[in-house]
């Protein structure tokens, strides 16, 4: 929980953990200069509350604490830098400390800062601070988890103009138009006289028929949002031995970019991320998850039918130098409705696999054969999925995109509440009821920015944040 003050002076090591070239210590809050005046000493003797914002200084870490002749044990070598508030990433004075590399001198310097004062910084604090001391709304502060956290360069520029503030102003603007038809309503509560007669004069209709068609546009996009955050959620399905494991593995080995686990009911479920043209794949290890042994049983089509209903792509695996099989087609039923590609592997072998009966299930699935072994019409395969997923017409740079979950889902229910209200203005509602209707989409829409949000979700949204950021 964030239960702390603005007053209190936070520091956090800002660098992932481990080796590396340099570590940086950050210090954000009042305190910041003066404990940095007491732990380092400038090679050119100047003591830092002289420092002008944005420069840097060389000099020595130097514990003068644990060191009772009081002339102090140097900890590191190190380059501090200044910035001062209000023109800092918090707002507040912000010392950082580049450190030698490798845990122990940061974990020194740390616990220095701390015993003059300073407190471990929450997970996100840093940016908490940006945020309740107004420099940037509350969908920048997120845009700035998901911008560690891109794992493309589509997925980081859509964060990167969400920082910039792409979709908040987007939501200003929408938010400001439900404030101005507010004082509209409030004006016809004032004046009972020219009552609901003005109001459905004043082209409060069409102006929220305007907003939805926006809000609509935002809400469609973010499927693609959550696609470039996250990754689309692939799963690639087959009998047996049709080639699962090896396309698995040969997409694997170039296009690889982390791995992850993710516990699952039934067991632990690999995923694999890798990347083909900027769009992050999520690939689930369907081994022994989606075969036709698993169909067969009960449990089996109940959990396949998980994963088929939960995946954004399926790649259907066949066997080019096999007739079709029950196999198969239990699996072809299962898929029909999904976004499909049918991949018939082993293009190598001589071949037994007729199309036609495949297509009289998959009418209108996109069809690409290729051999793992001979590493032939990979390409094409990647191809087919950049071209099926962006269709043509992403453009990252543009469009402002809804990444976050969070942003969805009350643009949601902004546009069910604006349903309510267009109905219940059209049945000409008395004033005083569509007036709270108009503050419940305002409430809505400021959450997303953060102007109208309760503490335990602020809480929430930065706990997600590494310490240091
Ligand atoms: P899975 O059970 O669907 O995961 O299938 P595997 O990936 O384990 O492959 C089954 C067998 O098919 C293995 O012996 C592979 O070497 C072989 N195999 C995979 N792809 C090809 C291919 O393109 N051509 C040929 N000839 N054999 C392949």
């Amino acid at each position: 929980m964030l239960k702390h003050t603005l007053d209190d002076t936070i520091a956090a090591i800002s660098t992932p953990v481990g080796d590396g070239g340099i570590g940086i210590v950050r210090l954000s809050g009042r305190d910041s200069l003066g404990i940095a005046g007491k732990i380092f000493k400038a090679k050119d003797g100047k003591q830092p509350s002289d420092f002008k914002s944005y420069t840097t200084h060389y000099g020595h870490i130097i514990d003068r604490i644990s060191d009772p002749s009081g002339n102090g044990i140097v900890i590191d070598e190190v380059i501090l830098t200044i910035m001062r508030a209000p023109r800092s990433y918090t707002k507040e004075d912000i010392i950082e400390i580049n450190c030698h590399g490798g845990i122990t001198p940061l974990r020194k310097v740390l616990e220095l800062v701390f015993s003059l004062g300073a407190r471990m910084a929450e997970p996100g604090e840093f940016t908490k601070r940006a945020f309740l001391n107004g420099r940037i709304d509350l969908a920048q502060a997120e845009s700035v988890l998901d911008l560690i956290r891109s794992k493309t360069d589509t997925g980081l520029r859509a964060a990167m103009g969400q920082l910039e503030g792409a979709l908040s102003s987007d939501i200003k603007r929408l938010r400001d138009g439900l404030v101005e038809i507010a004082s509209h309503i409030e004006a016809s509560i004032d004046f009972p006289e020219e009552d609901i007669e003005t109001l459905s004069g004043s082209g409060i209709k069409l102006k929220i028929e305007e907003m939805m068609d926006e809000i609509k546009k935002l809400i469609d996009g973010a499927d693609r949002g959550r696609i470039l955050k996250e990754g689309i959620r692939t799963v690639i399905c087959g009998r047996p031995n049709v080639g699962k494991s090896s396309l698995m593995n040969s997409l694997l080995r170039e296009k690889r970019v982390i791995v992850s686990h993710i516990p699952s009911t039934t067991r632990d479920v690999i995923e694999e991320i890798i990347n083909i043209d900027g769009i992050p794949l999520k690939i689930v290890d369907t081994a022994g998850i989606i075969e036709t042994n698993d169909l067969l049983t009960k449990e089996g089509v109940k959990r396949s039918r998980f994963y088929i209903s939960t995946a954004d792509l399926i790649l259907f695996l066949l066997d080019r130098s096999e007739p079709l099989s029950m196999g198969d087609k239990v699996i072809m039923d299962e898929i029909k409705d999904k976004k499909v590609i049918v991949v018939i592997n082993k293009a190598d072998l001589p071949k037994r696999l007729e199309v036609g009966q495949i297509r009289k299930i998959l009418h209108d699935k996109r069809m690409i054969e290729i051999s793992v072994t001979e590493e032939r019409n990979l390409k094409e395969l990647e191809g087919a999925i950049s071209e099926m997923v962006w269709g043509g017409v992403i453009s990252a740079d543009h469009t402002v995109m809804v990444t976050n979950s969070r942003h969805k889902a009350l643009l949601g229910r902004t546009k069910d509440v604006l349903t309510r209200f267009l109905k219940n203005f059209a049945e000409k509602a008395p004033p005083e009821f569509l007036m709270l209707e108009v503050e419940e989409a305002i409430d809505s829409l400021g959450e997303i920015t953060g102007e109208s949000i309760d503490t335990d979700i602020l809480d929430k949204i930065f706990n997600d944040f590494c310490v240091g950021k």
